[in-house]
Order: C-alpha cells, then structure tokens, then sequence
C-alpha cells in the first residue's frame, strides 16, 4: 500500500482505524483505475506541507496550558489550500492530513480551483470559556500568520468552530498584515464579507445530493425516512432542508445521545430545543431517546451520518437497513464497511462528493470577497446547486462507464484532474 512518508506514526490501539490509510487506499484504488504514473502517485501521497504549533494558553484561572495546533497543506496543484479547523478531542496529526488530502479531491471533483488542506487543535471546546476559545484561536493564527493568507491559504469552520471562531481568525490575521483581509477565511459572519447561504450551505448540499440519488430510483423526497447521526452545522442544517423537502426525518442524535419518532421528528421544534439546552436533544419531548448506535441501524431509506470517522465499521455495518447513505461526515465509512455496503448494493454518496456545498459556497464567498460584489441569498444556492447537480451527474456518468462504484468514481474524477495538472505543470524545479 502507498504510505505517506512524511508523517509520524501514532502510537495505534488494536481498535484503531487509521484516516490516513483508509484515504490513500482510495487515492491506490484511483491511480490503479486511471493507470496513473507511480510518480504523480507517490507526489499526490504526501502533504506538501506539514505545520504544528505550539499554543500557550493561560486559562482562566490563570493556569498555563500548552496545546498542539496542526495545519496540513496537501496539495496547491489547483489553487490556494482550502480547508476547515476542527477544534475536537480526537484531532491527531494524521486525522488531519487525512482531511486535507480528502480535500484535494473534493475541489477538484467540483471543479473549485483549490488545493486541500485542514488544520486542528485537540480540545473540547465545551470545556473551554468563551475568552479562552478566542486567546486559542488568535495564537494558533498567529503562530501560522506565514502559511496562510487570501492567495495561499485560506481556514474555514469544521467540526468545532463556526463563524465565531473564523472573526477571529480574519481579525488576528488582519491586524498582523496592517489592513483588513476578508478573504483570509471563509464561513466568517455577514458583517465582515461572509456570504448569504454558507451556514446552511452543507447541509443543503446534502439535501440536494440525496435528492438526485433518490431521483434517479425514480423517487422523491416526499416521505422518505431519514435518520442522521450528528445535529451540529451539518446535520441540523440537512435534517431542517430535508424536513421542509417532505421528507420524515425518523431519527437524531448528538454526541450524548438521540431520539427517534416513527412519525417523524418535528426540525424546527428540535432545533429550538437544541437551542435552548446547551445543544442537546436528549429529552426532547415528541420522541423516545435512542442510542447513537441504535441510529446507525434504524429501519430506513436514507441514513446520513454527519458526525465523526469511523461510524460504521465491520463491526455495525451488517445491521445497517439504509438503502442509501450520504456522508455529510469525511470519512464516516471504513474501507471494510464501505466494500460491505457496496457488495450489498447500498448506495453510498461519498463524502467528497455529499458533503461539498460547504466548500462550493465558500469559494463563493471568496470569489465575492475578491470582487466587492455580493449576492443575494437565491443567487449563492442556485450557483451552488448548479455545482453539486454538475458533480453529481459527472460522477454517475463516470461510474457508469467504468462500471465502478460511487465513491471510485467520484476519486477518479478528482484524483485524475489534480493528476493531469501536475502532469501539465510538471515538477519543480
Ligand atoms: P459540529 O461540531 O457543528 O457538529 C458535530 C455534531 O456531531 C454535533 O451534533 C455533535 O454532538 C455530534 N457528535 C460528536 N461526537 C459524536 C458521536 N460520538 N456520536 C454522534 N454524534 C456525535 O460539526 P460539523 O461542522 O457539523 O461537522 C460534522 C462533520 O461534517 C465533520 O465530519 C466535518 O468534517 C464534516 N463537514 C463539515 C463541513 C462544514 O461546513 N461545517 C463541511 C464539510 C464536511
């Protein structure tokens, strides 16, 4: 198997999936598909760029802490690096060089002239006050003020953070410059040049994406029952578009649990539940509390993992009933589980493909920023939509031809692009 060199290991656990493994056995299954140059493989194998920094944080009880802050560059072939900050616990520096070359694919599968990269710090937010939150951020950006930047590197909200924590990092890098620099992140609030539509944005890229896939069955959204696992960005913005689309949203959970209603659960009434109870939705009233793992293999048509990695693995997958899956999470589906599912027949939408309208409204955003022009909310869904119905049509017709499931397909697509311009480049010096 191809391996990236430039990473350490990681002390692994028996139970241990390593991200990074499961992302390069996709980019091998790619390269052996399009009869790629061992080269270009090895190149594409390997972040181009790898940063960790130390944070110091006095912590308000005036305690010092030190924490670790990653940012992986993957590839620039296409464009500046683009990807999200994920402030988690599980955040390891092979997680996120996972993500960032997950990345380059998902640009170049939607046509985005990006490269992919994604950074980390390992914390739990919620044990952390709002003061602390904002010293964390504006050191880490400090720390990266020479990695980043609207023409090389551009940070946006991941698992974590949201457009709180993207002020920040705008503000932290604008005074380090001298002048204001909207275009450093993407996902920031209206008020600083963030876009109409981009808090909802992947989440209605999942909508749209299960739509199509559905439409393709020869069905509709309308009463189609839906259990997804995470309620955060993603998962609340996908349940709340799918639930106004007619579908029956069955089933949610977050990380301390889930409910479910055979009826289907009212959106609007959990989000405001969620809202006043510190996120959570244990308790709700119009539904029975479930476990998450319960959620995973519920009866039901479209099973939507928007959470962490690693869901559903060979342990769970065989009581998966879903007959389509979406991954708004990256990489929510092992290798093992994913050759499972497709020997089943399940329709899996790969991540890169799903879970790609948060990226496509941020280049949005960026393309608005770099121009002063903005639009309105209607018009960043429909370039939006236009995008994601695009890539989806590609990678059908791609799998069609080459008789391939989705998610190789869809790598095909993205890693055969990125592959064709580094050919066309060619290698420095
Ligand atoms: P978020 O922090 O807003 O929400 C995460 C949700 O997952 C929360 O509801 C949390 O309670 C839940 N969760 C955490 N641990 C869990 C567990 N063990 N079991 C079940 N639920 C758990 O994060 P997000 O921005 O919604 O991101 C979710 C996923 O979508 C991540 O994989 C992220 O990489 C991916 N993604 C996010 C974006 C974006 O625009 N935010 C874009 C593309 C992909």
């Amino acid at each position: 198997m191809i391996s990236t060199s430039l990473l350490p290991l990681e002390s692994p656990t028996p139970a241990y999936i390593c991200p990074i493994d499961q992302v390069c056995s996709y980019l091998e299954a790619a390269a052996r598909e399009l009869k790629l140059d061992q080269g270009i493989v090895e190149v594409l194998s390997n972040p181009r760029k790898v940063v960790t920094v130390s944070i110091p944080v006095k912590r308000d009880n005036g305690e010092v802490q030190v924490l670790a802050g990653h940012r992986v560059q993957h590839c620039d072939i296409l464009g500046p690096y683009k990807g999200g900050i994920r402030y988690h616990p599980a955040v390891t520096l092979r997680e996120v060089s996972a993500l960032a070359m997950l990345m380059t694919w998902k640009c170049s599968l939607l046509g985005i002239p990006y490269g992919g990269a994604k950074g980390g710090i390992a914390i739990d937010p919620k044990r952390y006050s709002v003061g602390e939150l904002e010293r964390i951020t504006r050191r880490y950006i400090s720390e990266l003020i020479k990695d980043i930047g609207p023409a090389v590197d551009i940070p946006a909200p991941d698992m974590g953070t949201s457009a709180r924590e993207m002020a920040w990092m705008m503000d932290t890098y604008s005074m380090n410059v001298g002048h204001a620099v909207p275009g450093v992140v993407t996902g920031k609030p209206l008020s600083i040049g963030g876009s109409r539509g981009r808090e909802m944005a992947t989440g209605r890229g999942v909508m749209i994406i299960v739509r199509e896939a559905l439409a393709d069955l020869g069905k509709s959204l309308e009463g189609v029952r839906v259990a997804i696992q995470g309620f955060g960005n993603v998962g609340s913005a996908a349940a709340l578009l799918l639930h106004q689309e007619g579908a029956k949203v069955i089933a949610v959970s977050t990380g301390s649990g889930g409910v479910f209603a055979e009826v289907g659960l009212d959106i609007p009434a959990l989000k405001a539940y969620a809202a006043a109870n510190h996120k959570s939705i244990v308790g709700f009233p119009q539904g029975v509390s479930i476990s998450n793992d319960q959620l995973l293999t519920l009866p039901c048509d479209v099973l939507i993992p928007a959470a962490l990695e690693n869901q559903i693995t060979e342990e769970n997958v065989n009581q998966v009933q879903a007959q389509i899956i979406a991954e708004a999470a990256n990489g929510p589906i092992t290798l093992e589980a994913n050759l499972a599912l497709e020997a089943r027949g399940v329709t899996v939408l790969p991540d890169i493909l799903a879970n790609a309208g948060g990226v496509v409204v941020s280049y949005l955003e960026w393309v608005q920023g770099l121009s002063y022009v903005f639009w309105d909310e209607e018009r960043v869904n429909r370039e939006m939509e236009q995008l994601m119905v695009q890539a989806y049509r590609q990678v059908i017709q791609q799998s069609q031809m080459r008789q391939i499931p989705l998610r190789l397909a869809a790598y095909t697509l993205g890693v055969g692009r990125v592959a064709q311009a580094l050919s066309d480049r060619g290698l420095y010096p």
